[in-house]
């Protein structure tokens, strides 16, 4: 288990000022916010640190600003959205370092709460400049990382402060690394690996690292149809990276000598055009597919394969769609499979944990995210953690 101070390690905290990094870029759409996941998550630690009667404010990024002030991109747009989740009032504080924050600290009373100006305002945030990372530590007491999915950058917020003041993480960064430390730090074996999505050059780091740690390697989704060319099978009009032929090859290589089994479709669903409920729909197998059909999904006869696979499994992991999910009857493998792993979660023989932002999106649509042991909403922060990349938000933590 990996040894980073959380907030079970804070002392007394009454008057003390927290600065906690959170993610709060939540999605807008006329100039509301359209779901507020992310805010649902940094609750907890919010509400534990102002309980706890810490003066307690909060530091986010918000869209792309570039290091300059932009009306459209200020924190306090986002303000009542965060009320509204906590249930509490918040100050917002056009700063994130100076007179103006000392002043606003003189001002809240212990277990106030506090919203920082986006930190991308400043170009010191990004750079990881570190005069801008001490003025900001100047005004606080300690400092909380609870934004797991912005700390695969090493910014002044996430990475920096942690060098500056005592530092701990937060409720949701703990959850999240205690989910990914069961997943692949140090999982009960056998351990399978799902990864899907549309195509192998965004997930090649993924594979290349996963091969040689897990036990079962399920490949779906189009860059499945990569692998089944490299291996000599002509999948039509399917989506395919022909030029990464070569790199497949070394990965299912690298897999048999590390005896990882990989798994590859043998029946597809396959339709000459890209639609929901085409009528050239058909199941075939994988040698059947003609030059003017494309695979969608996996079929079911390889599904089916897929789950019994699982069912050997006590750890799973699992990033990317089997299929175009998004398109019936394309999202069958996906939901199929990932209602296999809930049920297998549920009667507590496996633990599972997904991640990528059109994996939830597919595991909601399935409706057993809520069964699932952690889903992670991170993003490309979920993706460097399965590359095996050391997150630097994450490793200034464990330092500390
Ligand atoms: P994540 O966001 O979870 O990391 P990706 O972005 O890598 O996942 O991939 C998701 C996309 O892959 C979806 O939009 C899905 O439609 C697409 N996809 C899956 N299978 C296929 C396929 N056989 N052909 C084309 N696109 C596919
Ligand atoms: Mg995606």
């Amino acid at each position: 288990m990996a040894t980073f101070r959380t907030l079970d390690d804070l002392g007394d905290i009454r008057g003390k000022v927290a600065l906690v990094r959170v993610d709060l870029n939540l999605p807008m759409s006329d100039g509301r916010a359209t779901d507020l996941t992310r805010a649902r998550a940094v609750a907890p630690t919010i509400l534990e640190l102002a309980d706890a009667g810490a003066k307690v404010l909060l530091l986010a990024h918000f869209g792309r600003p570039k290091g300059e002030r932009h009306s459209t991109l200020s924190t306090s747009l986002i303000q009542g959205a965060v009320e509204g989740v906590l249930g509490r009032e918040v100050m917002f504080i056009p700063e994130v370092a100076g007179p103006v924050v000392e002043q606003s600290i003189g001002i809240l009373r212990p277990g106030d709460i506090g919203l920082l100006e986006n930190t991308r305002f400043w170009p010191g945030e990004e750079k990881n400049d570190r005069e801008f990372a001490q003025a900001i530590a100047d005004n606080g007491d300690f400092y909380v990382n609870d934004a797991f999915s912005a700390s695969h950058r090493a910014h002044a917020t996430t990475e920096g402060l942690a060098h500056l003041l005592p530092a701990y993480a937060g409720r949701a960064m703990q959850a999240e690394l205690e989910a990914l430390g069961k997943a692949l730090g140090s999982p009960q074996k056998p351990v399978a690996a799902v990864v899907g999505g549309a195509k192998v050059s965004t997930k090649l780091a993924v594979l290349e690292h996963l091969v040689s740690r897990v036990d079962h390697l399920i490949i779906g989704g189009g860059m499945a149809n990569t692998f089944l060319a490299a291996r000599g099978i002509d999948v039509g009009k399917s989506l395919c990276e022909h030029d990464l032929a070569a790199k497949a090859e070394a990965i299912l290589d690298a897999a048999d000598a590390a005896g990882c089994a990989v798994h590859l479709p043998y029946d597809v669903v396959v339709a000459k055009e890209f639609a929901a409920n085409p009528p050239s729909l058909r199941v075939c197998n994988v040698h059947e597919v003609a030059a003017d059909e494309m695979i969608l999904d996996v079929g079911p006869q390889a599904v089916e394969a897929l789950g019994d696979a699982l069912k050997t499994c006590r750890t799973l992991v699992w990033n990317g769609p089997l299929g175009a999910f998004e398109t019936p009857p394309f999202d069958a493998a996906t939901v199929a499979l990932a209602k296999t792993a809930a049920a297998l979660t549920s009667e507590g023989s496996l633990i599972s944990v997904a991640g990528g932002g059109d994996t939830v999106a597919a595991l909601n649509h399935a409706g057993v995210a809520e069964q699932f042991s952690y889903v992670s909403t991170a993003g490309g922060a979920f993706l460097e953690w399965m590359e095996g990349r050391e997150l630097p938000g994450v490793a200034a933590l464990e330092r500390a």
